[in-house]
């Protein structure tokens, strides 16, 4: 059964809560990518990061290597120096899953109260 969110299309099985995909690397940007392109240093990881500005499962790709600590590679969007500088300015944040689908939620939600407005 396909059941369409307000951020993603995928199956039921792989959706945990509204919104938040669990299964998120197949559905990322990169997937048909070369993998070499998201592993690379210095000036070329600007580049790689474009990759992940249209990526329909950025959040969770971001949140997973958070919470995994995951040390190389662009993931997200971010860098591993930038994840590295995240995780040192945030260290009591347990779960980055949890932190960032909650604001991704008020940001949804804000949103929608502003269409109601305008609307
Ligand atoms: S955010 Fe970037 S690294 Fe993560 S799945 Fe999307 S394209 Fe790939």
């Amino acid at each position: 059964m396909t059941v369409t969110t307000s951020t993603a299309v995928t199956t039921s099985s792989t959706v945990t809560e509204p919104g938040w995909v669990q299964d998120w690397a197949a559905q990322g940007a990169c997937r048909t990518s070369d993998p070499d392109e998201l592993f690379v240093q210095g000036a070329a990881q600007n580049r790689a990061k474009t990759v992940c500005l249209g990526c329909v499962v950025r959040t969770e790709c971001l949140a997973d290597a958070l919470d995994h600590r995951v040390e190389f590679g662009v993931w997200g969007g971010m860098t591993e120096r930038e994840r590295r500088a995240l995780l040192k300015k945030r260290p009591n944040v347990q779960s980055w899953r949890r932190l960032l689908e909650a604001a991704r939620t008020e940001h949804e939600l804000a949103g929608s109260d502003a269409d109601r407005r305008v609307g």
